[in-house]
């Protein structure tokens, strides 16, 4: 048994098993010892039946007095009823569907049982309890895990396993420097493994948990060293002449720039004039107008000599971000391309030649413009918006379409700093932190199932005077066909109910030209109602748009109704969010409230990361972060601190990590991220 053997090498995983397995990224024997608990059972005490409790997973030993077989199902269930005992007292043990277990427990058999006991009709009982003959008591006994596991596989299958490959600890090498090793004090890998699986005691259980912490986030902090080893800050960038007036393009603006957009915009200039490389994050809440502050910055980079990149993430905010720069450049003579991976070929070829003898000026486009072929004759400021519905190596190709040039970042997605710094390196971030003037708060409603209709009256009134609606529903993109049909069946019942008014729809899997014509008749006027998926969700800015109804609300996190709220309220209207759900549960209550009460992004962000807990706290997959296995970035901030300088120093000695002694942290970094991640190892 080798460690890079594929699972199915190994005994009692067929390929059922095996299909399960792939399901949570085990394919190989290592990924099986690299696959931790989430949780442990502490079964090292035997407990008197007197002394139990309800609520706890207790072990008990106990003499079986009597065995009842229900003559009724219970509930639909065939119950078998163990009476057992010990000197304290007696307990019901209870299993469902598992009458042949009748002959095993005879009267007066000794055995061992371990589960969760609760209380029914006010007596004690144990439910569903693994358990053992009193002869095999000594495997039974310890502390056990408890994987997270999915369909189709039992921890009793997941132990065993983890038991046949116990072996395999030795062979796992260390990626993490000797030196640190011992510096740190820390365990050895093989300790490590064989701890996290099956520790001894809780001591041992946590040195084995710091351990792989410890190399976690090492490999990933320099894995994110490694990729943008070149934004290093103090690098030689694209300099922008001071002489370079900008005052010009913001006169055109309709409106007065906000403080707050003034202050960002100096920040940018001034990076631009200086002779390092930008490398600026501009963090503004959803409508406190990040575009123009882009635009802005683009001016400056065209009329200095250079040409500039805007990368968004959908195809629908992508061609809005086109047509606007469209019209406000035109009149200064600046020429905007567009591509997108649904142009025709033809189109894009031109659009690729144009790019290359300089032709356009400003390109915008999807992730299509990072492709191969994309050539700049002299790309000098790149700028993605809503980066966080980017991948990290996604930014870092976007930014090698250039020599070094000015990067700049938009999110609406608040971040903390400490992980700002783990995620961007050392970079500059402006906030936003001002609302265009005038701007009235959406008033927001939660509505539960029979008020919908009153909910939809509301919808008409506002009609009835000139305004728009949006009405979302959840979908996962592109794939559940059960959830395509709801956005469908919306769609049809409301083209019913507002006969007199145009209903449209929009969802992802739509092919483009639909899409946008779809957002361009929106855009227009000439739809009064878009029923739509989250293709909305981000940037989408149709001012005479005042309400928006998101069906079945408890299926997205606060931070997705923000931004999903944040689609309305953008022009000098009143605006209206209802937040239907058929959940009254004490949480679906408190999300409520929140949305209620507030219309800060970061307050709401905090607030969704409390509620759900840790796990996924940040957010962090969304910003590019790979999942990790033990280590939480909200927990092990100190941890992540000393990885990320001793990361510094493994590079500083070794920046391409070809050394002999760093090729298995080398390989590690390419699993974390995965093999398409061009990581310039
Ligand atoms: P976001 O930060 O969410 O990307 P946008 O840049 O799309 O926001 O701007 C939202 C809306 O606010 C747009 O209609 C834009 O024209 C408008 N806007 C931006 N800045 C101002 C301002 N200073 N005063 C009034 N309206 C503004
Ligand atoms: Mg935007």
């Amino acid at each position: 048994m080798e460690l890079f053997d594929v699972i199915t090498d190994l005994r009692g995983v067929g390929p059922k098993k095996a299909a399960a397995l792939k399901k949570l990224n085990i394919h190989t024997l290592e990924d099986l010892l690299f696959f931790f608990p989430r949780d442990y059972e502490d079964r090292r005490a035997c407990s008197a039946i007197g002394d139990l409790k309800e609520g706890s997973a207790f072990l008990i030993r106990g003499t079986v007095d009597l065995v009842v077989k229900d003559k009724y199902r219970y509930g639909g269930k065939q119950r078998l009823r163990v009476l057992v005992s010990d000197d304290t007292g007696s307990l019901e043990v209870v299993f469902f569907h598992a009458v042949y277990l009748k002959d095993k427990f005879r009267t007066g058999s000794e055995w061992v049982f371990y589960g969760k006991v609760s209380r029914n009709f006010g007596k004690l009982q144990m439910l569903q309890p693994e358990f053992c003959d009193i002869e095999e008591e000594s495997g039974f006994r310890g502390i056990f895990p408890v994987y997270p596991l999915s369909q189709g596989l039992s921890q009793k299958d997941m132990r065993k396993w983890q038991q046949q490959i116990r072996s395999l600890c030795r062979e796992a090498k260390d990626a993490i420097p000797q030196k640190l090793i011992k510096e740190n004090r820390l365990c050895s890998m093989e300790y490590a493994l064989q701890n996290i699986h099956f520790p001894e005691e809780k001591q041992k259980l946590l040195e084995a948990k710091y351990r792989l912490i410890f190399d976690e986030l090492l490999i990933l902090q320099t894995g994110l060293f490694a990729v943008r080893q070149n934004i290093k800050t103090g690098e030689k960038g694209i300099r922008i002449s001071k002489k370079v007036d900008i005052q010009p393009y913001l006169g055109s603006f309709s409106y007065e720039l906000t403080g707050a957009q003034r202050r960002c915009i100096e920040e940018i200039e001034g990076d631009l004039e200086s002779s390092r490389a930008m490398n600026r994050l501009v963090q503004g809440d959803v409508g406190s107008g990040k575009t123009a502050v882009a635009e802005a910055a683009m001016y400056k980079a065209v009329r200095g000599g250079c040409q500039a990149v805007m990368m968004a993430p959908t195809e629908i905010l992508a061609h809005q971000h086109f047509e606007g720069l469209r019209k406000s450049f035109a009149a200064h003579g600046i020429r905007v391309g567009f591509l997108s991976g649904s142009l025709k070929a033809s189109e894009k070829r031109e659009i690729l030649e144009q790019l290359k003898d300089g032709q356009i000026d400003i390109l915008v486009g999807t992730h299509a413009v990072i492709q191969p072929e994309v050539e700049f004759a002299r790309l000098g400021l790149v700028i993605t918006d809503e980066q966080h519905r980017f991948g990290v190596n996604q930014r870092i190709r976007l930014k090698e379409k250039g020599q070094n040039p000015n990067v700049l970042v938009m999110t609406a997605t608040p971040i903390p700093r400490t992980l700002a710094v783990v995620l961007y390196g050392d970079l500059d971030v402006s906030v936003l932190d001002e609302m265009p003037p005038g701007r009235q708060v959406i008033k927001t409603r939660n509505v539960t199932g029979e008020k919908r209709e009153a909910c939809y009256d509301f919808v008409e009134k506002q009609l009835q005077q000139g305004r728009q609606a949006y009405v979302v529903t959840p979908l996962i993109e592109d794939s559940d066909t059960l959830d395509l049909k709801s956005v469908q069946t919306v769609y049809e019942e409301l083209a019913k109910r507002f006969a007199e008014y145009k209903v449209a729809l929009i969802h992802g899997s739509m092919k483009q030209v639909e899409k946008d014509q779809v957002m361009q008749e929106f855009y227009l006027g000439e739809i009064d109602v878009l029923v739509a998926t989250v293709v909305i969700e981000v940037g989408i800015n149709v001012p005479n748009a005042s309400v928006i109804v998101i069906e079945n609300a408890e299926r997205f996190g606060l931070a997705q109704l923000h931004q999903l709220r944040g689609r309305v309220g953008r022009g000098r209207w009143q605006s209206y969010c209802f937040l239907i759900t058929q959940s009254q549960s004490e949480l679906a209550q408190k999300r409520g409230e929140i949305m209620q009460s507030s219309s800060d992004g970061f307050f709401i962000a905090e607030e969704d990361m409390k509620l759900r807990g840790p796990g996924d706290i940040f957010g962090t997959r969304q910003h590019g972060i790979p999942e990790l296995n033990v280590a939480d970035l909200a927990k092990h901030l100190k941890i992540m601190e000393h990885a990320r300088q001793e990361a510094k120093k493994i590079l500083a000695e070794d920046p391409l990590l070809q050394k002999e002694e760093n090729a298995e942290l080398k390989r590690r970094i390419t699993k974390l991220f995965g093999e398409d991640m061009s990581l310039n190892l």
